[in-house]
């Protein structure tokens, strides 16, 4: 007979856990404890492209440096367009870009000129070619209906002398690069990527390549981390698979931390195996935060091993993903030296039943589209257990259900995180 302390019915407190902390009280916890790396590299324009500024960039002179013209057309003071009636002028030369005209330009004159091409002395004005009427080859006509100032591009308008174009914890992306080319900067100061290390424990894990046994597994863990941390550019150590015994754990955690401003595991969280992850962790340093309220992805395990950061994430493979977005990923921004980049969360009309319990967060995985009438929409994937991988492959974004939310009808407003989008 089974004693009555086995409980042989699933209940539905069995979610629930009331010394389980909140995901938002969870991921301050967490950010509080992240110093970011101070070493600086001094890289090419090229070399920084998803490297995070070290440094303030700031422009020694205007962009433009020179007022010129935004149209093919002809250049003239705004004081003599035409009034009432169409007027004749000369067009006494051309300006090119790269190639100015120097002379001076006076009433009832212009030079003809091309996009890019400084502004002439006495001119302020373009009138684009195709409102001009060609008289000759040095006189045309222009119709009244212009204004003064048109068609030019003011020295400065885009970056102003002095001014700072890009902010220390920036995160460079393609667009920088020319920001900072266009104002001479070949060579920046940006943060050292942290370094991250990682491995799987389970002894039911095998290698792709490997045959598998009886209730054996490929290690999937360790790919999808792959990929998450390479989209965040930063220095990856992959250990590999270890088995769950004492002796194996604490020899990996040794060689992880030693090298590593952040270790990951996955696995061994969960009751049973979880003894060994903590005594090794509280052997090495230090446990802050262990049960969080949400799914999928309870228990996860947050502390130092030394002076490296320790995630130990659930070894489901949904788990692992949504852990990593909801405290790896600000956790490595933070370590970075990031300023700025939170990612972007929107609401947007459901089209699906989304069923859930009160009391805990939920990440369940959901595809954004546009409907026939253009508005942006999510559905669930389908099934959403925590082994099921292929609703991360079929998602594109996560939709995020508050703790105090019981459930979605077709027709709600819902908050979504699109992967790899960032305000
Ligand atoms: P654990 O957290 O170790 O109890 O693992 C929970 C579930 O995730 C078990 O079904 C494991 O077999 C599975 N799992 C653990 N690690 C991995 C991994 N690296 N790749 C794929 N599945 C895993
Ligand atoms: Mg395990």
């Amino acid at each position: 007979m089974l004693s009555d302390k086995v409980k042989t019915q699933a209940s539905c407190t069995d979610d629930f856990d009331s010394e389980a902390i909140t995901v938002e009280d969870a991921r301050q916890q967490i950010l509080a404890k992240i110093t970011p790396v101070i070493a600086t590299d001094k890289l090419t324009l090229h070399q920084s492209l998803n490297r995070v500024l070290a440094q303030d960039v700031i422009s020694t002179f205007n962009v433009p440096g020179h007022t010129n013209s935004a149209m093919d057309g002809y250049a003239l003071s705004g004081d003599d367009l035409p009034e009432s009636t169409p007027r004749q002028y000369g067009v006494i030369g051309t300006a090119f870009a790269g190639r100015p005209y120097k002379g001076q330009i006076n009433s009832g004159q212009c030079v003809r000129i091309m996009t890019g091409a400084a502004m002439p002395a006495g001119t302020d004005t373009v009138v684009m070619q195709e409102h001009a009427e060609n008289i000759t080859d040095t006189e045309i006509r222009l119709s009244t209906g212009h204004k003064k100032y048109q068609n030019v591009r003011q020295a400065g308008e885009d970056i102003s002398k002095d001014s700072t174009v890009l902010k220390i914890g920036h995160y460079i992306q393609a667009a920088d690069l020319g920001v900072m080319a266009s104002i001479g900067i070949g060579q920046v100061n940006v943060y050292r990527r942290p370094r991250i290390a990682f491995f799987s424990t389970g002894d039911e894990l095998r290698s792709v390549g490997d045959k598998l046994g009886i209730g054996d597994i490929y290690d999937s863990n360790r790919y999808t981390l792959h990929g998450m941390l390479c989209q965040l550019n930063v220095e990856i150590i992959d250990l590999g698979i270890v088995k769950d015994n004492l002796k194996d754990l604490r020899e990996a955690f040794k060689a992880a931390s030693s090298n590593a401003d952040l270790v990951i595991t996955t696995g061994g969280v969960s009751v049973g195996e979880a003894d060994f992850v903590k005594q090794i962790v509280e052997e090495m340093g230090e446990i802050h935060i262990w049960k969080i309220a949400m799914k999928p992805g309870r228990p996860i395990t947050f502390g130092r091993l030394g002076n490296t950061t320790f995630f130990g994430l659930p070894g489901n493979p949904v788990s692992v993903m949504t852990t990593f977005y909801q405290f790896v990923l600000p956790a490595i921004q933070r370590l970075s030296g990031q300023a700025d980049r939170s990612p972007l969360t929107i609401r947007v009309l459901c089209t699906s039943e989304l069923r859930k319990r009160a009391g805990r967060f939920e990440c369940q995985r959901g595809i954004l589209s546009l409907n026939e009438a253009g508005q942006l929409t999510v559905c669930a994937t389908g099934k959403q257990g925590s082994g099921i991988l292929t609703s991360m492959s079929r998602a594109n974004c996560l939709i995020l259900l508050a703790e105090t939310c019981d459930g979605i009808q077709p027709g709600d407003t819902v908050t979504v995180q699109p992967f790899n989008t960032y305000l």
